[in-house]
């Protein structure tokens, strides 16, 4: 009798699930951004999801839950019903960092199933005009010659911009000294202000204002020059070799979400991907689209496993310290 009422009860919770997949969606859907608004994570997920709901058929929106390195937004997501309602965007940082620097409450790979890979940014070595170096090899150069470390603006322990600035420092010797953000839009306003001297940037942060001649580019660290920014060298060319990064990002739904629900996401992302508007938009900022083998959702399950084994070693060397 038990076993009966258990199988029915079975039954109608998956008959349930599947009649939530089947609708899915039938309301609007959020997608969490960690970082503040204006930032490279929230311009990329805007241009996104303005098309995704075309293929959705509902509006997508994005939250901004900022703080500690990002990780207050993708908990915010992680605890969220596995129902597709609440989408967690991330990157190198907030999805593979993280988990080496802070206390999570959640587990980046069983508590997440990850949705695809998004469009990834070389970073770009960006300071105030002030300063007045006007090479990399002269930057270095100013940078060793100060009597107290240089200040490097990032958005937060884990973030992009600092695990680049731990990266720079370990190939140049040098050290700086962080200051974080609750994104690098801030981060941005303030190396324009001239508060701060430098950010090791995601290209598509710093692109509009080393067109616009308000700060200074020195290298990005891809291995060809960007066709956004032709003038600026790569780090190798620059004289810094081996300072090579690519800061992917990729969409994750709370761990138990249906698969068919994960798929429907999937699609929207992709057909987003492949609208030539959609790219020409993200190319424009210098970010750079994955290839189509790329795309399925366990290729980025994989891929997130590849870059912890890559980077966890280097960031606990680091012997980051989170207030
Ligand atoms: N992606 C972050 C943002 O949008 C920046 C970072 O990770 O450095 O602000």
């Amino acid at each position: 009798m038990r076993r009966t009422v258990l199988a029915a009860l079975i039954a109608l919770m998956s008959f349930g699930g599947n009649a939530l997949a089947d609708n899915f969606p039938s309301h609007p859907i959020t997608i969490v951004v960690p970082f503040s608004a204006g930032g490279p994570s929230d311009a990329m997920t805007r241009i996104l999801a303005e098309r995704m709901k075309t293929t959705l058929g509902e509006a997508v929106l994005v939250e901004n839950v900022t703080g500690a390195g990002g990780s207050v937004g993708v908990g915010r997501a992680v605890r969220s019903p596995p129902d597709g309602y609440t989408i967690s965007f991330g990157h190198l940082g907030t999805h593979v960092a993280n988990g080496a620097i802070y206390k999570l409450g959640y587990d980046l790979v069983t508590d997440l199933e990850p949705v695809v890979l998004l469009p990834s940014n070389p970073m770009i070595i960006v300071s105030k005009k002030a300063v007045p170096a006007k090479s990399l090899q002269e930057l270095l150069a100013w940078l060793k010659a100060r009597p107290t470390p240089a200040t490097a603006g990032t958005a937060g322990a884990g973030s992009g911009s600092h695990i680049a600035g731990l990266y720079f420092e370990n190939v140049s010797g040098i050290k700086l000294q962080y200051v974080p953000y609750r994104g690098t839009a801030p981060a941005m306003n303030d190396l324009v202000a001239g508060q701060i001297d430098l950010i090791v940037d995601q290209t598509s942060n710093s692109i509009g204002q080393v067109r616009a001649g308000n700060i200074r580019a020195y290298a990005v660290t891809s291995d060809k020059r960007l066709e956004s920014v032709p003038d600026v060298p790569t780090t190798d060319e620059a004289g810094l070799s081996g300072f090579h990064m690519t800061l992917w990002s990729g969409l994750w739904a709370p761990k138990g979400t249906p698969k068919t629900i994960v798929a429907k996401l999937n699609t929207a992302a992709v057909d987003a991907l492949n609208d030539p508007a959609v790219r020409k938009q993200l190319e424009n900022l210098g970010l750079q689209m994955p290839s189509k083998d790329q795309l399925a959702p366990e290729a980025l399950g994989a891929w997130q496993k590849a870059e912890m084994e890559k980077w966890w070693p280097m960031i606990k060397a680091a012997n980051v310290k989170v207030e």
